[in-house]
């Protein structure tokens, strides 16, 4: 996956089919869809890939055990039909994880137990494991540190657990496997009309300042919370679309709730769930469900969201954790479909929207990650109805997505799937790219090498907080591998020392809204 190619490819012919506005999961869905159905196909990223909610979410392929409790079955058997789908298509970046809910009082096993035995029900031949009642004793084999004041046992089920940022580049590259162009850091600045209908878009490459007239025949809006902005363009009229809400998330160190089983605490004071999961050997908690107005690409926590996961984890754990222990803290903001006057986003749907607009524009938003694929089958299909393409059935139910891979290796390298060896024979003929960006996280400059030579990578930024996950992971050690990360930037694609210290100024600045001070 090469950028000077995939933009050579729009100054050389730049009339397409399909043209899908933004590169998270959304858009790069349709995007893999449009172009193994055979149309010609061009997605443009403004930033890079996954840089909005897309690298922020609590990476879970699931069905939502929240939205069985509020009863909407047709939405968890979707999710959980794709859940499935997903492990089988991308093993190398999913994986089966299990999860105790704990109980506190005799009747909540009971209670619990019901509900995540119809959330196995519904996923059919794709259940990932059997559900089970735990005795105290047992729900303390899988959760060592929980509290145990008055615990009763648990219910122990199985979701998924994904690498959201690195299965957003595998999209990309799959969908270029499939004969699409690929752009990040090109941005759509305006679209072109004939008779008042759209027939393409300006775009404009963020680094060269290069602008781009392109056409298509239709063009598919996925730029997720920053949709109205797109949405004005197009249409001239301000009336907000989309409820934006906010989740954060924080990252401590695994030894506060040691074993490799997450927990779900099914009730909190607010009436959602809440999850603590391993993740990368460190612990994922989250998420929160706040209303927001301001839309941004550096979404910032509010201290109650923090103080409200920081209590909560204590409430059920016998380890205690405080500011200072939280490694990393990101934000991701939901593009929730906004419901009339309704103010509070968690009893949103969670639904998707797909939408063709007088100006013929295909608007989809909504969904979740998990359910990206079947998101897109359905923009495409109204997208091929609505600009009267030919008609070509969707081909990603069993499509292997890049890097699918047939046996997994444990080495730290694994989640490349079919590139580790590619990785591996890099180290093999310089061993000195086996060393590590820092001391204490996995992370090679092979793989550095790696990321700017085959998978787009521009900026430390896209190298530590997507193609690795260093700043969610460790902000601080971000910070300390960022020099090192900018040196080889700078020695592959032969930038100066001056360019070398702005990346890492900008990047520094951009980290420290990752830790709390
Ligand atoms: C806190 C939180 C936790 C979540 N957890 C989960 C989970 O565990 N499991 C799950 O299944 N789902 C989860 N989700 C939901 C999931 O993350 C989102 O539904 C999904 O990432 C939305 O993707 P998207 O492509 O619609 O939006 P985005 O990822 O935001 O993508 C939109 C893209 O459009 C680009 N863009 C904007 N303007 C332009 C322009 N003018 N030109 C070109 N590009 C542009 C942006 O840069 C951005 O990259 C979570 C969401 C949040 C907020």
């Amino acid at each position: 996956m090469n950028r000077k190619e995939q933009l050579e490819r729009i100054s050389i012919d730049s009339k397409y089919d399909i043209i899908i506005i933004g590169g998270g999961a959304t858009g790069l869905g349709c995007a893999v869809d449009a172009a193994s159905r055979g149309y010609k196909t061009l997605l443009l990223e403004k930033y890079d890939f996954a840089k909005g909610t897309s690298s922020r979410a609590t990476k879970l392929v699931h069905g939502g055990v929240r939205y069985l409790a509020q009863g909407n079955i047709r939405l968890v058997r979707e999710a959980l039909l794709e859940r499935g789908r997903l492990l089988q298509n991308a093993p190398h970046v999913c994986h089966t994880l299990p999860f105790v809910v704990p109980s506190y009082k005799w009747w909540q096993k009971w209670y619990y137990g019901i509900g995540l035995w119809v959330y196995e029900f519904l996923s059919g031949k794709l259940s990932l494991g059997k559900t089970k009642l735990l005795s105290k004793p047992t729900a303390l084999v899988h959760l060592p540190d929980l509290s145990i004041d008055e615990l009763t046992g648990g219910v122990l089920y199985f979701d998924g657990q994904f690498d959201d940022s690195r299965l957003a580049v595998n999209l990309a590259q799959t969908a270029i496997e499939q004969g699409a162009t690929v752009i990040n850091y090109c941005g759509v600045t305006g679209f072109s009309k004939k008779n008042n209908m759209i027939a393409g878009v300006t775009a404009m490459d963020e680094i060269s300042g290069q602008s781009f007239e392109i056409s298509a025949k239709v063009v598919i809006n996925a730029t997720g919370v920053f949709a109205d902005e797109l949405l004005q363009l197009a249409e001239g009229h301000s009336e907000k679309t989309i409820a934006p809400s906010q989740g954060i998330h924080l990252v401590v160190g695994k030894h506060f709730f040691k074993g490799n089983t997450a927990m779900m605490i099914p009730k909190t004071d607010d009436g959602r769930v809440l999850f603590v999961i391993p993740w990368h050997d460190q612990l994922l908690l989250g998420t929160t469900d706040t209303p927001v107005e301001n839309i941004s690409t550096e979404p910032t926590p509010l201290q109650e969201e923090i103080d409200f996961i920081i209590t909560h984890f204590n409430r059920y754990t016998a380890s205690k954790i405080t500011n200072e222990d939280v490694k990393s803290v990101f934000v991701g903001l939901r593009p929730l479909a906004k419901q009339g006057n309704e103010k509070k986003t968690a009893v949103m749907p969670r639904d998707h929207v797909v939408k063709v607009l007088p100006s013929g524009l295909i608007h989809v938003t909504g969904g979740k990650w998990t359910t990206y694929r079947s998101m897109a089958e359905h923009a495409i299909d109204k997208a091929i109805q609505s600009a009267g393409l030919a008609i070509s059935s969707c081909k990603t139910k069993h499509l292997k997505i890049h890097g699918w891979s047939a046996n997994k290796s444990n080495t730290s390298l694994s989640i490349y799937g079919v590139d580790e060896a590619a990785i591996q024979l890099m180290i093999t003929e310089d061993p000195t790219l086996s060393e590590k960006i820092h001391p204490l996280y996995s992370y090679t400059k092979a793989e550095v090498h790696w990321f700017v030579a085959h998978e787009m990578a521009i900026t430390i930024e896209d190298i530590l907080a997507r193609r690795t996950r260093l700043l969610f992971l460790d902000a601080r050690a971000a910070i300390e591998a960022a020099p090192l990360v900018a040196t080889i930037l700078a020695s592959v694609t032969g930038k100066d020392a001056q360019w070398e210290r702005e990346q890492v100024d900008k990047f520094n600045k951009l980290a420290k809204n990752y830790f709390l001070n």
